[in-house]
Parts: structure tokens; C-alpha cells; sequence
């Protein structure tokens, strides 16, 4: 059985040392394709070794269309002043730069010349970091990266950075960034964790069963992880294994979705556990989430509220002071995108 998602497990080399701590995140700033580039050329004529100056640089066209600037997607605001250089009357939406070419094309290289001045910075993308250094050195760093896939007029289409790394050849150089843990970081090494984190936000809990397993830390180690399908979408499945039979991973729940008529998701996981949920909670375990947003951390949320009132015979008002508390004591740590 093949997943219907893609994700990537992507392990980089590095040239220089690395320093970074467990809940890090990769700061990585995509690439717009050479194809795309080559047709932005040919469709406005443009010279592509011509040096244009835009607020931040002064590069050449193709350096900007390839590295800089954002040419996917553009905000409303932006296609609004494209039609006000070109004098199309376009509607009230986001396009992409090839698109609005191509249905609403420049009148030559001078008037594109204006369009590429108004084109926004590129931005990177986050991805957590899912290697310790403790276990895996200081010249290598792992991501996991989903592919996001979104349908325009029934044509499948990828996220931009994760299409970019789905397509990353052995050997091929990567820039990047580390962006501090922060907030997400791993308590005393005796302290207890509860780590929930379905899908990629597996990333950087494996991070952390790889940092305290390498340094022996003594507290003990949860993990609920969700997907859609066993077979196929279980990330990791061989290492979190070991991981219960040496005994780094206490416990393992796992929830996936479309392997039931009902579908079970990780706070469904977390309900059914409520009693022991709480009572490490009460013996200063820290908790965990990564990963999607809405719903899933918004469920989540809701479902430790109700076994903290449920289990700890609290009101609706304590059981939000008291998960409250364990936020500003860092005892409670969201990662979700
Ligand atoms: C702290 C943090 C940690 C993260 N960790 C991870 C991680 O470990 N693993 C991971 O996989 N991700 C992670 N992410 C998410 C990641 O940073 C990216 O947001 C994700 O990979 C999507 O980026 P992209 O460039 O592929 O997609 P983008 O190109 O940015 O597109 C994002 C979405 O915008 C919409 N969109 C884009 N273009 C169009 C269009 N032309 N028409 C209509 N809609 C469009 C689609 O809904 C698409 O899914 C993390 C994010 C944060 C903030």
C-alpha cells in the first residue's frame, strides 16, 4: 500500500559545525524553478543578464527570479499593482507571476522591468529539526518534510520549499539556516515528557528520543503519533520500536485515522489514557504538540483541558490557570504550523 502524501526524510552534510539544540527548526529559502525562470524570460522578452535594482539588491533578472523574489502565489496587492503598470483590469485575486503573464502579458522588457520592482522578497520556510546532535555529530542535521499538495482547476500542484527539497538530488547543495528551539526545548534530563506530535510534527520529537537516549537522561519518554494509514504512513515506525524496547520510549500511542470506520485521531489517543495523562502532569511531566494547527492542536488542546477538569476534579476556569501555568513554566510547549 502507498501513502497518498509524500514526506521525506532528508538527512544534510554540512561543511562547517553545527551547533543547535533539540526543537530547533531549519530556516530554508527556496528556489523558484530554472523552468519557470526561462519562461518568464521568453515571455517578456527581457534581457536575463540585465541588472535590476529593487529595494534590497541588485542582481541580474535571472538571479532575482531564481533566488529572490517571490514569483508563486502572489498577494492581492501585488497582482492589483501589476494591473496598474500593465492597465489590465484584473480581478481581486492571488496569482502566480507566469499565470498573470500569460493571461494578462506586459507589453515588453520595460514595462516587466516595472513588474519585477514590485515582485516580494522570497521567504524561507521553517522545518523542525528531527536529528540530535548528541546522536547523529555536529555535520549532519535531518528534516522530515511533507510534500503539501493543493488541486488548481483538478491539476495537482506542490507547495513551493516542499516541492523544492521532494526533489533534491544526492550531492546537491543546500543554504540554510537554524533557527533556535526557543520555547521548544527539552526540560531536565529527569524530568518526564509527553510528546504529541502526528505526522511531520513527529520531527522534532524524534530530535528529542535521539538527544536523551545518547545522553541517558532519566526521565521518562511519551509519545502519541498519528497519520492516516499504518501501512504506509507509520514515519519512523523501525526506530520508535527500539526506541520501547530499549526503553527511551516509556510509552507509544499511535492513532491512524483511515485504518477505522470511526476515525481516531491522537486526542481520542490522549482521552483513552486521561488517568495516566494526568497523573504525569501532576508529577511535572512537560507536554508537547507539533504539527498542524487547526484542528489538530485545537483539539488537542481541548482534550487535555478536559482531563485536566475531568481527572483532577477541576472547573472549566482552573483547568485553563492550570494549563496556563504550565505554559509560562515552559511546562507546556505548542510547535504548530
Ligand atoms: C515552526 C515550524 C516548523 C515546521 N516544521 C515542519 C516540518 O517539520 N515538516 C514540514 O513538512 N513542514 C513544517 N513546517 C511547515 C513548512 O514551513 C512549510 O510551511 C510547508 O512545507 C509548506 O511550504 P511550501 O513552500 O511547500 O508551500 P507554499 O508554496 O508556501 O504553499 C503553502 C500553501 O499555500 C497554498 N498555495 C500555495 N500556492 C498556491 C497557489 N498557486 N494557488 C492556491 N493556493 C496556493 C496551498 O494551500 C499550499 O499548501 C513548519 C512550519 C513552522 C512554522
Amino acid at each position: 500500500m502507498t501513502s497518498e502524501k509524500e514526506t521525506y526524510h532528508i538527512e544534510i552534510e554540512t561543511e562547517e559545525t553545527l551547533s543547535y539544540q533539540p526543537g530547533a527548526a531549519l530556516g530554508i529559502m527556496p528556489f523558484n524553478s530554472q523552468e519557470a525562470v526561462d519562461e518568464i524570460i521568453r515571455l517578456t522578452g527581457i534581457n536575463s543578464q540585465k541588472q535590476i535594482q529593487t529595494t534590497k539588491l541588485t542582481a541580474s533578472v535571472q538571479e532575482l527570479l531564481h533566488k529572490h523574489l517571490n514569483i508563486s502565489y502572489l498577494l492581492k496587492s501585488v497582482v492589483a499593482q501589476y494591473a496598474k503598470i500593465t492597465g489590465h483590469s484584473i480581478p481581486d485575486v492571488r496569482l502566480g507571476l507566469l499565470d498573470l503573464l500569460r493571461i494578462y502579458p506586459v507589453k515588453g522588457p520595460d514595462e516587466f522591468e516595472q513588474v519585477i520592482k514590485i515582485l516580494t522578497g522570497q521567504s524561507p520556510r521553517l522545518y523542525s529539526v528531527s536529528s540530535s546532535l548528541e546522536a547523529h555529530g555536529d555535520t549532519e542535521i535531518h528534516i522530515t518534510v511533507a510534500k503539501s499538495e493543493f488541486f488548481i482547476d483538478d491539476q495537482k500542484q506542490n507547495g513551493l520549499c516542499s516541492g523544492y527539497l521532494s526533489q533534491f538530488k544526492e550531492g546537491e547543495e543546500l543554504e540554510f539556516y537554524i533557527q533556535d528551539a526557543g520555547h521548544f526545548k527539552l526540560p531536565e534530563p529527569e524530568k518526564d515528557i509527553i510528546m504529541i506530535g502526528p505526522g511531520t510534527g513527529i520531527a522534532p520529537f524524534r530530535s528529542f528520543l535521539w538527544e536523551r537516549d545518547a545522553t541517558g537522561a532519566e526521565g521518562r519518554n511519551w509519545l502519541f503519533f498519528g497519520d492516516r494509514n499504518f501501512i504506509s504512513d507509520f514515519l519512523y515506525q523501525s526506530e520508535l520500536i527500539d526506541f520501547l524496547k530499549t526503553g527511551t520510549l516509556t510509552h507509544l500511542d499511535t492513532a491512524f485515522s483511515r485504518d477505522t470506520v470511526e476515525k481516531i485521531y491522537v486526542q481520542h489517543k490522549l482521552k483513552q489514557k486521561a488517568q495516566e495523562v494526568f497523573y504525569w502532569l501532576e508529577g511535572g511531566a512537560s507536554v508537547y504538540v507539533c504539527g498542524t494547527k487547526d484542528p489538530m492542536s485545537r483539539d488537542v488542546e481541548e482534550t487535555l483541558l478536559d482531563i485536566i477538569q475531568d481527572e483532577g476534579r477541576r472547573s472549566r476556569t482552573e483547568a485553563v490557570s492550570y494549563l496556563e501555568e504550565m505554559e509560562l513554566s515552559g511546562r507546556y510547549a505548542k510547535d504548530v504550523y
